[in-house]
Formats: structure tokens, C-alpha cells, sequence
């Protein structure tokens, strides 16, 4: 234990508190995972918020008391934030988009009060004692994932849990339990209660786990897939052709498993979103070709705009919903390895993000009926030696700015600048206008400045 804990811990002993240990550590740690795939950690007690906070403040710890009219208080450790939660107990009022806590007089109260066994687990912080009222460790020797207590109920009282369910397949591969799967689908209907961020956050947790195939099938199988990704609806039963081996709703299923979780800037669902999206233009542009086959013309193009619509509407942040259009714009984009002047156009398209787009390429692949690495070996190639080698062709800087234009040609600002400059920054692009060479590019302008629009 660190010793920021410890003081912690101490600290409710000492005034007459109990402090257990509860939620994804515990069941982390009891379930032997290596890499938890928990942050925060979850303690509960029997004393009250307005004392927990009292306690804290003692040692000198800052506190979030945002949650505490759920009974959650934030406590900053040296580690991170530890939440610690008054007992609950009593009732939610059903399908209440708040619910209704009031609080409880014991641990195993407050633990009939969670959502799945593996999480109603309690460990007390003095002792040592584990609680375990529900069956939660047998569970988590299984790998099942069963309702606290009468399922129906559970999922009716509070929606959100059928997404926590989903999620957790994914994060810890586990398979729900048949009574507690069927009432997850009985109440599906409720999720659009639901306020988008809580929805958003456990997809996002969802995309980030180890197994999100069988978790994105575990949102199918509930009926919750059209509910809170309607886009993605029409996907499952979308037969494709000779190239792949499953429906697109398989396939993209597929692609996301095949992709690693690790986004270039941290975020672990980033590229995992990418894949999920992909194809999200196929079931609209599906069509006959003439030899019969299903053809899928133009789908990126249309898979962008949906893409766009779709991250907007989750809210994923407006750059990174910008970032998720142009990668699935692009998952098609196909340069010629040998030809620098197209492994070039191709890296300015996608903004420095063709590390992401190859890896999205290649998980993409994975599904496919042919095998694609050894193009894919060749463009990753050829691209990490131009960034090493044409930093300067890359950055595509016109040789003058629109101050020296205006100069140049004796004319008012104006669009025909932005023309100008794109112009010459693609010469320096296609490596056919040194960068930094104002006298050639002098002469591309005089000779575009006659021309006038
Ligand atoms: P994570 O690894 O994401 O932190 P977690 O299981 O710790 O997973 P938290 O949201 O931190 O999830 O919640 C801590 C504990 O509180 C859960 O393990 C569960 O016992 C309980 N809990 C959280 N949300 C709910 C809910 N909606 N309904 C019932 N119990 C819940
Ligand atoms: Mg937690």
C-alpha cells in the first residue's frame, strides 16, 4: 500500500470509520489481470459524505465533491483519485435518468445495491476481510458476468448497466450469464434515458478493452447496437463479395479486434474508433456490378459524411471527429510505393496521420479474402523514409507568403492568393520547386497572375 493510502486509510480507522475496498481493483487484482484495466479506486464506508470530506481535508488531500449528492466523494492521492462512496442503500426510481441514493447502515447492503457480482466484491482496508455475498469470486474464476440479484430489476432501474455489461465483456472477456442477458435485451428500450456522455464514455470504454469483438457483438446481441449506434444499424446482415469473408457488420467487427489499441496520442480508442467506422458507408451504397457481385462504390466518400455526422453527434471532440471522417475518407487511398511524388500527396492528405491510416489498412486486411502485407510493408516504407528524408518536400511550404504575392504582382488581397499558394506549395510537394526558392516561384506566380479568373 503507499503511504498516501495508508494515511488514508488510518485516518477513517481512527475516527471510528469503516473503509472498504471495492469496484474494478479489487476485481482486477482477484482476477489475477497483469495490466488492470482500472484507474480510479473505489472505496466505500459507512461515514457520511460531508465526513469523508471532513477526513480527507485533514490530510490535507484535495477534494471533488461533485458526486457527493450520490454519496461520491474525490479524494486526490499521491497514486490518483481514490472515490470513495457513502454505503448506499434503498431504491433508484426505475428507468430515472438520476437516481435516487440514499444510504445504507453495512457493506453487504451497499453491495447488493451494485451491478454484477464481480463488482460486488468488498475488501475491508483494516483486516483484510473480503465480502463476497453474491458469489462475485466464483464468477470472476468463470469468467461470467451475472446481475446482481433479480436481473430484470437491476436493468430496469438503471439502463446504464446494460452498457457497463457490454463494456466489461470487452475489457475482461468474459461471457453473461443467459437470465442476465435476456434482461439486458428487455431493457435495451430504456437506454435512450440515457445522457449522451454516459452513453459516449462506455463505448469508448468498450473500444478500448481487450476483446472488443465480443463485446460489439454483445451490444448486437442485446439489441442495444441500434439504440445507441443507429448509424451502425444496418451493418449486421450486409452480405458483401468474393473479396471478404464476412457481412460488413463481421468485418468490421473483425477490424477493430485486428487493430491495436494504442492511438499515437494516447487515447486508446482511437484507432479502434477508426476501424469501427470505416466502412460505416457500405450498407448505403451497396449495389449490383454487372458481374452480379455487390459493389461498394464511393463508400468512403459516403462513410466520411456519416462519420462526421456520428462523432458529432457522440461528441467525441471536434478534432478528433475531424481526424475519424479523413481516415475513413482515405482507407482506400492506394499510392504507388515507388512513385515519391504519390507516397508524398498521399502523407499530406491524411496530416501526419498515416501511421494510423496504414495501421487501420492493415487491420482492415485481416478480414480480407487476399493478403495485402507485403503492399502495406512497401507503403510503410516508403513513407517513414520520406519523413526521414524529405521533411522539407513534406511540409509543403509556398516560397512566398501572400504579403510578397501581393508585392509581386501589384494586386489587392484576395482568394487568388490562397490559389497561388496552394500552387506552389504543391510544386514543392511534387519536388518540382526547391523549398525556399522565391526566384522559380516568382516566375510560377507572374506566369498564374496573368491568367486571371
Ligand atoms: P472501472 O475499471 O471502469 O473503474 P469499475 O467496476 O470500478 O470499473 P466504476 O464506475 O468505477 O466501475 O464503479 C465502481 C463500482 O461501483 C463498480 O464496480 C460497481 O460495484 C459500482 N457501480 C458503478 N456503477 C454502477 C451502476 N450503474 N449500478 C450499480 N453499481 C455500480
Ligand atoms: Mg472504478
Amino acid at each position: 500500500m503507499t503511504p498516501a493510502r495508508q494515511a488514508l486509510v488510518d485516518a477513517f480507522d481512527g475516527a471510528g470509520h469503516e473503509l472498504w475496498l471495492a469496484g474494478g481493483e479489487l476485481r482486477d487484482r482477484l482476477r489475477g489481470a497483469t495490466a488492470p484495466a482500472s484507474a480510479d479506486a473505489d472505496f466505500a464506508t459507512d461515514a457520511a459524505p460531508d465526513e469523508v470530506e471532513r477526513i480527507a481535508r485533514a490530510l490535507g488531500a484535495t477534494v471533488n465533491a461533485v458526486g457527493q449528492r450520490y454519496g461520491t466523494t474525490g479524494v486526490r492521492l499521491a497514486e490518483g483519485w481514490a472515490e470513495i462512496t457513502t454505503f448506499r442503500g434503498e431504491s433508484y426510481a426505475a428507468g430515472s435518468r438520476w437516481p435516487q441514493v440514499t444510504f445504507g447502515r453495512s457493506i453487504d447492503e451497499d453491495l447488493a445495491r451494485r451491478d454484477f457480482t464481480v463488482n460486488a466484491l468488498a475488501e475491508h482496508t483494516v483486516t483484510g476481510e473480503l465480502r463476497d455475498p453474491f458469489g462475485g469470486r466464483a464468477d470472476l474464476e468463470r469468467g461470467i458476468l451475472r446481475a446482481v440479484g433479480d436481473p430484470r430489476a437491476r436493468f430496469a432501474e438503471d439502463p446504464l448497466r446494460v452498457l457497463r455489461g457490454v463494456r466489461f465483456v470487452s475489457q475482461l472477456g468474459f461471457a453473461i450469464e443467459a437470465d442476465t442477458r435476456a434482461a439486458m435485451a428487455d431493457s435495451a428500450d430504456l437506454l435512450g434515458t440515457l445522457s449522451q456522455e454516459r452513453v459516449t464514455a462506455e463505448l469508448d470504454r468498450l473500444l478500448g478493452g481487450d476483446h472488443p469483438a465480443e463485446g460489439l457483438e454483445a451490444l448486437r446481441e442485446t439489441g442495444a447496437l441500434p439504440l445507441v449506434l443507429p448509424e451502425l444499424a444496418a451493418m449486421p446482415g450486409c452480405a458483401q463479395n468474393r473479396f471478404h469473408r464476412f457481412d460488413v457488420w463481421g468485418h468490421t467487427t473483425a477490424t477493430v479486434a485486428a487493430i491495436a489499441a494504442d492511438g499515437a496520442d494516447g487515447r486508446r480508442s482511437f484507432r479502434r474508433w477508426a476501424a469501427l467506422l470505416h466502412d460505416l458507408g457500405k450498407p448505403a451504397v451497396r449495389h449490383v456490378k454487372p458481374n452480379g457481385e455487390w459493389g461498394f462504390y464511393r463508400h468512403e466518400i459516403v462513410g466520411a459524411e456519416l462519420a462526421a455526422a456520428l462523432t458529432a453527434r457522440l461528441r467525441l471532440g471536434a478534432r478528433e471527429g475531424e481526424l475519424l471522417a479523413l481516415l475513413v475518407r482515405r482507407h482506400m487511398d492506394r499510392p504507388d510505393p515507388d512513385d515519391g511524388r504519390l507516397v508524398r500527396r498521399f502523407m499530406r492528405r491524411l496530416e501526419g496521420r498515416w501511421r494510423d491510416l496504414l495501421a487501420l489498412k492493415r487491420a482492415d486486411n485481416a478480414s480480407h479474402t487476399y493478403d495485402d502485407r507485403a503492399y502495406h510493408d512497401r507503403l510503410e516504407a516508403a513513407c517513414a523514409r520520406a519523413e526521414a528524408e524529405e521533411a522539407a518536400l513534406l511540409r509543403a511550404e509556398s516560397p512566398l507568403d501572400g504579403r510578397e504575392l501581393m508585392a509581386l504582382l501589384e494586386r489587392p488581397p484576395g482568394p487568388w492568393i490562397a490559389r497561388v499558394k496552394e500552387r506552389l506549395s504543391t510544386l514543392v510537394l511534387d519536388g518540382e520547386l526547391a523549398p525556399g526558392d522565391k526566384d522559380g516561384a516568382a516566375a510560377v506566380a507572374r506566369r498564374m497572375g496573368g491568367a486571371r479568373p
